[in-house]
C-alpha cells in the first residue's frame, strides 16, 4: 500500500510554498492537501471551538487532490486525518518564514505537525528564509533538499515531530537542537493616522547563535533538523518538588483531615 501524505500549512492553501511541498512529497507516496482558506501564521496550535468549519474541494496546479478549510492550522489536520482514513504522515509548509529557537510557541507551520503528534501520527514542519523584500523562494534549487530530507525522515520509525528549517542556498544538512535562550519578540509602539497609540508585536532580529542550535545551523546556511517532542514536563524541577516532604505534610495540616481535602480533590500536593 502507498504512504498516504497529508499537507498542510499556515500560510494558506494557495502560498506557492505548499505547491513545492507537495510536489516533492509526491515521490514518497500519496498526496492529499488540506489548508486554511486564509492565512493563519503565528495561530500556534489553535483549534476552532466557536463556530462550525467548512472543507471545500479547491483546484490546485499540479492536479493534486486539495481542500481548504475555513480554520486553523490545526483544524485542517484534524479534517484532514478525519476526511482521509489511515495517514501516515502529516507534512507541514513549506512556511514562507523561518521557524527558529522560541518562534516553534507561535508557529502554526508547526503547530499542524504537532497536531499530527496529538493524534499519534507523525508530523514534520518545513520553513525556509524570506527577504526583507519578500521575493518568494527559489523553491527549485530547495527541492533536492527537501527530497534529502524526506528520504531520510520518512525511513525513520520514531521521530513523531520534526522541525526543518531550510536556508536560502544551502551547504549540507545538519541535526541541531531547539535554541532556546533568546526570544526576539518585541512590542513596537507607533501611532494610527489619529495619532491614537498602536502597538505591533512583532520580531526583532536576533545576535549570536548557540552551536548546535536549529538558529546556529540556519545562519551558516546548513538545513536544520530539530526533532522534538510533546511532553513539555521538565523532568528536573519534578524531581526536586517530589523529595519535599514537609510541604505536603504542610497541605495536610491545612486541610485538617489527615490523608487531605486536597488529595480528594485531586488537587497537585
Ligand atoms: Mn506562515
Amino acid at each position: 500500500m502507498k504512504r498516504r501524505i497529508l499537507i498542510c500549512n499556515d500560510d494558506g492553501i494557495y502560498s506557492p510554498g505548499i505547491a513545492a511541498l507537495a510536489k516533492v512529497a509526491a515521490r514518497f507516496g500519496d498526496v492529499r492537501i488540506v489548508a486554511p482558506d486564509v492565512e493563519q501564521s503565528s495561530m500556534g496550535a489553535a483549534i476552532t471551538s466557536s463556530r462550525p468549519l467548512r472543507y471545500r474541494r479547491t483546484a490546485l496546479p499540479g492536479d493534486f487532490e486539495a481542500y481548504r478549510v475555513n480554520g486553523t492550522p490545526a483544524d485542517c489536520v484534524a479534517l484532514g486525518v478525519y476526511q482521509w482514513s489511515r495517514v501516515d504522515v502529516v507534512l507541514s509548509g513549506i512556511n514562507l518564514g523561518p521557524n527558529l529557537g522560541s518562534a516553534c510557541w507561535h508557529s502554526g507551520t508547526l503547530a499542524a505537525a504537532k497536531q499530527a503528534a496529538l493524534f499519534g501520527l507523525r508530523g514534520i514542519a518545513f520553513s525556509t528564509a524570506v527577504t526583507l523584500q519578500e521575493t518568494e523562494p527559489d523553491f527549485v534549487s530547495l527541492e533536492p533538499f527537501v527530497e534529502q530530507v524526506l528520504q531520510q525522515l520518512l525511513e525513520e520509525k520514531g521521530m513523531c515531530l520534526v522541525n526543518v528549517n531550510l536556508p536560502d542556498k544551502p551547504k549540507g544538512i545538519r541535526w541541531t537542537r531547539q535554541a532556546v535562550k533568546q526570544y526576539d519578540g518585541d512590542v513596537v509602539p507607533g501611532k494610527d493616522p489619529f495619532k491614537r497609540p498602536i502597538y505591533w508585536f512583532t520580531v526583532k532580529p536576533l545576535q549570536g547563535e548557540e552551536e548546535g542550535t536549529d538558529r546556529w545551523a540556519f545562519a551558516r546556511h546548513f538545513v536544520s533538523i530539530t526533532p522534538l517532542r510533546l511532553d513539555l514536563t521538565d523532568e528536573k524541577e519534578l524531581a526536586r518538588a517530589l523529595v519535599r516532604p514537609r510541604q505536603v505534610s504542610a497541605v495536610k495540616a491545612r486541610s485538617g483531615v489527615p490523608g487531605g481535602a486536597a488529595k480528594k480533590a485531586g488537587r497537585p500536593q
